[in-house]
């Protein structure tokens, strides 16, 4: 029987056969093999050798309240015996769903009001393509069709989501769905140039209005963004880009989705990246923290004259698994620990200022160009060249994978995207942990900055 006790090669044999691992070239898997994560417990996780591994980045961005908390496998076991499945289509509804939609109500703010479920992040933005154009559509205007989104934005995976990112090498491999355009990301440390922060936050967000100009207003259903990016390399947005977002939105009256599949819940230091960059969405995309990732859960929340619209019509979209029962109940208890226990504030209070202290900090070693953290979400910029902002003579991503790999060697989950580095840690983050992890992301840019420079 496969089981943890198996020699690591052994189930990393098996695994490269059999198993298709996302975002992967898989021949890799054949020469070196996946390392086998057994269990986790608060910010560590432990492999089948029995190495100890700090996780900064609370899984993909989505165990906020920590690994292995009890409550949460209680009530997946208490409502796996009570009512395991049932769906919320035809006139049926169920207590978990119930109580975890009313419970996201209070938390929203404004008149976010109403929850269409969904089983992931990708899912329920694939739900927010459909419904802002079934509520142009019942109001009349079917043509205001075209959603605007962000280069480097991620969305999701599914052919929906995907498109509405703009990840350049998703897009490559194809199946982009029409009428989505993509503008340019608020990137001031590699696009500013000489602009300052507050002039290029202000041209970036103005993009959307050439864009809404030049498409035609009639055309623009929606504008989406991450309050602040988070796969496209933890892009913190210059402090006008949002209010010029806002504006432009309001005036043109484009319906506004906010994608808190990764500030949601705590990550930002307020409960959504919409209160930490002040803006009010028509929508708000959420996933991951929504159940600290201890079970599949996404959804939409819409305020109330968008669920009004949408809800006069019959709108002809569901999921099997939308506001399944024990996903529910888990993300209810998961939300019940975030509040009970303090956690979202202890985080941004306690921890957040020693964490940005030491984590900007690290512009000081000389492959780092830039250091910036908002909350529990940060990342660095490599560069040869601090004055220049210069990029690196190997290809994009080279130098970020090396300090990946060191990380990992050295027993720190950070990740990369292109020559960035990223953070995301668990909210239950200690001192310690934050001590551990830039003694540790130290050692490994020490590393990597050595095996760059040798092979020049
Ligand atoms: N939206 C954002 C902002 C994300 O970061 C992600 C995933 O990382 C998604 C959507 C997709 O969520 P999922 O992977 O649950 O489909």
């Amino acid at each position: 029987q496969i089981s943890n006790h198996m020699a690591t090669a052994e189930l990393q044999a098996l695994d490269a056969d059999h198993h298709m691992h996302p975002f992967s070239t898989q021949a890799g898997f054949k020469t070196k093999g996946a390392r086998v994560i057994t269990r986790a417990s608060g910010t560590r996780l432990w492999d089948s050798e029995g190495n100890e591994i700090l996780d900064a980045m609370a899984g993909l961005w989505c165990v906020n309240i920590g690994y292995g908390r009890d409550e949460l496998a209680e009530v997946a076991y208490r409502q796996m015996k009570e009512l395991p499945y049932y769906n919320t289509f035809f006139q049926t509804t169920h207590v978990p769903v119930i109580a975890l939609s009313a419970r996201l109500a209070e938390l929203a703010p404004g008149d976010l009001n109403h929850v269409f479920y969904a089983g992931s992040g990708s899912e329920a933005n694939d739900t927010n393509i459909r419904m802002v154009r079934f509520y142009w559509a019942q109001k009349g205007k079917p043509d205001k069709n075209i959603i605007i989104s962000r280069k480097n934005g991620y969305h999701g995976s599914t052919l929906g989501a995907m498109s509405l990112g703009g990840m350049s090498g998703m897009h490559a491999q194809g199946g982009v769905v029409q009428n989505v355009h993509h503008i340019d990301q608020p990137n001031w440390w590699a696009e500013g140039g000489d602009m300052t922060p507050e002039e290029f936050g202000l041209e970036r967000a103005q993009q959307l209005e050439k864009a809404i100009l030049e498409l035609g207003e009639d055309r623009v259903a929606a504008f989406i963004a991450e309050p602040i990016q988070g796969a496209g390399g933890v892009i913190v947005p210059p402090e006008t880009y949002w209010p010029e977002i806002k504006r432009i939105c309001d005036k043109y009256e484009i319906l506004l989705i906010a994608d808190e599949v990764i500030c949601g819940f705590g990550r930002t230091g307020q409960w959504f990246g919409s209160q930490t960059v002040g803006i009010q969405p028509h929508i708000m995309t959420i996933a991951k923290g929504l159940s600290s990732g201890y079970a599949p859960i996404g959804g939409s929340i819409v305020c109330d004259e968008v669920a009004e619209v949408v809800g006069s019509g019959e709108f002809n979209h569901g999921y099997t698994y939308a506001g399944h029962p024990v996903s529910a109940a888990v993300a209810l208890e998961n939300l019940r620990i975030l509040d009970e226990e303090k956690i979202i504030e202890t985080a941004r209070e306690q921890i957040a200022p020693y964490l940005k202290q030491q984590f900007e900090a690290l512009v000081d070693h000389p492959m780092v160009g830039e250091a910036k953290i908002v909350g529990h979400m940060g990342s660095i910029a490599l560069t040869p060249n601090k004055e220049t902002r210069a990029k690196f003579a190997a290809e994009a991503g080279t130098v970020g994978y090396i300090c990946r790999e060191r990380c990992f060697a050295n027993n720190l989950i950070m990740r990369h995207v292109g020559d960035r580095m990223i953070i995301s840690p668990p909210l239950v983050f200690t001192r310690d942990d934050v001590d551990l992890l830039i003694s540790r992301a130290r050692k490994s840019l020490d590393e990597a900055y050595a095996k760059v420079k040798a092979e020049g």
